[in-house]
């Protein structure tokens, strides 16, 4: 595995609630992947984030699974493992460590303005606000910070979380000592993809996705049933494009721009059915989901090979968060503490054996 150690860094990752969909993939994946080269990436599989809404013992069993098929669909969508490190965020306890110490260094009204937490919450049927959900940020902060990252490629439901990041490294340097660097958001090219539902996010918890896993029949089968606009009860009325989320897909994935154009045109002026725009869309979505089921495939194939990646990327992250836990107690005088302690009861230990 090649070190890349004067290159930047990049922290990110998802949370194991389920397999990846197409908004991770414009949201992030399809940065992560680019930028894979130049960076050297760390992504995190964020596994105590899922009991901030998720924490039944079911809930919990499933993780490991989800997981898996993450990180198979990292592999499917370009990912290459021996420059990437993948790691499981609770093989690492320092990351709670570290989140504790942040917890100091952030109010409770700056993250109660926080609108992706409340709408989570509400997702998750959560009558009141769990303690830990408030500080999702906080602890996606020490995901962030503990290999040191300096860009954080997101979608934009995560921005805020990121601006959290800068605040508490920003805070933490002015305390203790420049140890961390004040990282960047990336926000993908499609900031927010919406869901197949019309809602305002395609999202796991919403039933709202297309998965990069899906075969072609299950992908045919959700883009008919998808929202359109819901004025054009009959073919011949004309419809509207902008905000129409077929058309949004056909934008993003939909490579032969002559034939969205097209379709466009004939959509305002009610002379396409929705049935063959439809039918476009989801033969556009199946070619540009054949090669990432493809490599899907020949990863799944090869048994155990999904764990061990995961398994040395995780041993190789717990060097780098041995480290930056040592610099961190270093910077705050918290291993003094013990040291001056121990240092005084051994030597009168010593004293009471000789
Ligand atoms: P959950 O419903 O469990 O929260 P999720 O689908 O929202 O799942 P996360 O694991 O919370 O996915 O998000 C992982 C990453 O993918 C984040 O960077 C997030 O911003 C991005 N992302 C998720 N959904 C979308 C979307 N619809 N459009 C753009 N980016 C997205
Ligand atoms: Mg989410």
């Amino acid at each position: 595995m090649s070190e890349g150690t004067s290159k930047k860094r990049i922290l990110t990752g998802d949370r194991p609630t389920g397999r990846l969909h197409l908004g991770h993939y414009v949201g992030s994946l399809r940065n992560r992947v680019r930028l894979q080269d130049e960076y050297e990436c760390f992504f995190i599989i964020a596994d105590l984030h899922t009991l901030t809404t998720r924490n039944a013992k079911e809930d919990i069993e499933e993780i490991a699974d989800n997981a898996r098929e993450m990180v198979l669909d990292y592999l499917a969508c370009g990912i290459d493992p021996d420059r990437t490190r993948i790691y499981l965020q609770s093989a690492i306890p320092e990351v709670s460590e570290l989140n504790l110490i942040f917890e100091m260094l952030v109010s409770v009204p700056r993250l109660q303005r926080i609108p992706s937490l409340k709408e989570m919450a509400r997702n998750a049927h959560l009558n009141e606000m769990p303690f830990g959900l408030l500080g999702y940020p906080v602890l996606q902060s020490a995901d962030i910070l503990m290999p040191r990252a300096h860009l954080v490629p997101v979608g934009k439901d995560n921005e805020a979380h990121v601006e959290i990041t800068r605040e508490i490294a920003r805070r933490f340097n002015h305390l203790y000592g420049d140890v961390f660097p004040v990282p960047d958001v990336l926000i993908g090219e499609v900031p927010t993809l919406v869901g197949t539902d019309g809602a305002s996010k395609m999202s796991k918890s919403l039933n709202n996705t297309i998965l990069l896993s899906d075969d072609a029949k299950t992908v045919e089968k959700k883009v008919r049933g998808m929202y359109t606009d819901p004025k054009r009860v009959r073919a011949d009325i004309p419809g509207t494009v902008e905000g129409n989320p077929v058309f949004i897909y056909h934008d993003i994935f939909n490579s032969n721009k002559a034939e969205v154009e097209d379709l466009a045109q004939r959509y305002r002026n009610g002379s396409v059915g929705d049935v063959e725009v439809k039918e476009k869309l989801a033969i556009a979505l199946n070619a540009f989901l054949d090669p990432i089921r493809e490599r899907r495939e020949t990863y799944a194939s090869d048994s155990g090979y999904v764990d061990q990646v995961l398994y040395e990327g995780t041993l190789h992250i717990r060097n780098e968060a041995r480290e930056t836990i040592m610099a961190v107690r270093k910077a705050m005088g918290l291993s003094g503490i013990w040291n001056k302690i121990s240092r005084k009861a051994e030597k009168r230990r010593k004293k009471q054996t000789e």
